[in-house]
């Protein structure tokens, strides 16, 4: 396998719920022997938000920063918040290094896990009739957002259902809809540095093989042929960098290179271009 050197997937204080200065994210990545990274911040109220992520641009090239590291800058969407949709009406994405995605939580059902996970299982396990309805909107509010072409990474798959404890064979089935549409647009597929932690601690914590359900999904992912990257998902510098993996899957996964997702970047950045012109 070839051990990914990046980390995709990192919140810095320009996210509403992380502290982490670019400098300290520098440092820390370097400490740990990264050689990429990208700074991906959660974009929950576009408008708003949208402004202080331009700032931070204004930030880093005022700052004219020294670093060996090479560093994208991006978004993570809320799929289900369509905030895909947004960015293409305005037109915003040529302004992204790398766009992320994934979706966050259902607010009509107030399922996304506020609460303590073992009260956020049981409000989730009290209404089982939901759970098909819910895999089927996760599905389709991704594949919608895949479609658009303008998805560099989804983050954190299926990871609303598995800290509900909920491993319902309908997600792995349809896990095939969701990865063929990601392996036709050649968006990759994050092992996420949170799940992974989870997987030991909830799995314990909810007497559930969370290892098993991930394990199999990866595998449908390897059949589609899909691309990985990682992703720490930190929200504070310690969680920087990349651990070691759950053994089933170390040797099965095909990374993506750094040149791939700036390939992703420039043919975007040329598409902006384009649709500028006209
Ligand atoms: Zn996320
Ligand atoms: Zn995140």
């Amino acid at each position: 396998m070839n051990t990914p050197i990046a980390d995709y997937h990192i919140h810095s204080k320009w996210s509403f719920d992380s502290e982490s200065s670019l400098e300290s994210i520098y440092e820390k990545a370097i400490q740990k022997g990264l050689k990429h990274i990208a700074i991906t911040e959660h974009c929950f109220l576009v408008q708003e938000h949208m402004v202080q992520l331009l700032d931070r641009w204004g930030y880093v090239s005022n700052n004219g920063f020294n670093t060996d590291l090479d560093v994208l800058f991006g978004v993570e969407l809320s799929l289900e918040n369509k905030e895909i949709m947004w960015c293409l009406r305005n037109g915003v994405f040529g302004f992204w290094d790398i766009i992320s995605g994934g979706v966050h939580g259902f607010e009509q059902y107030n399922l996304y896990p506020k609460e303590p996970i073992s009260e956020y299982r049981n409000k989730f396990l009290m209404l089982p009739e939901k759970v098909e309805q819910l895999v089927r909107q996760y599905v389709a509010q991704t594949v919608t957002a895949i479609n658009t072409g303008q998805l560099d990474v989804l983050v954190h798959p299926w990871d609303i259902f598995l800290l509900a404890g909920c491993t319902d064979q309908i997600l792995l089935k349809l896990s095939h809809d969701l990865v063929k549409q990601a392996a036709l647009h050649n968006t990759f597929i994050e092992l996420n540095g949170g799940m992974l932690k989870n997987i030991y601690y909830l799995s314990a914590q909810m007497k559930i093989n969370l290892e098993e359900f991930y394990v199999r999904f990866l595998q449908i992912c390897s059949g589609y042929d899909v691309k990985f990257v990682y992703g720490s998902d930190a929200h504070e510098v310690d969680e920087i960098g990349v651990p070691n993996f759950l053994p089933a899957i170390k040797s099965k996964l095909r990374f993506a290179a750094h040149s791939e997702l700036t390939q992703r970047t420039n043919e975007r950045r040329n598409e902006n271009e384009k649709l500028c012109i006209l």
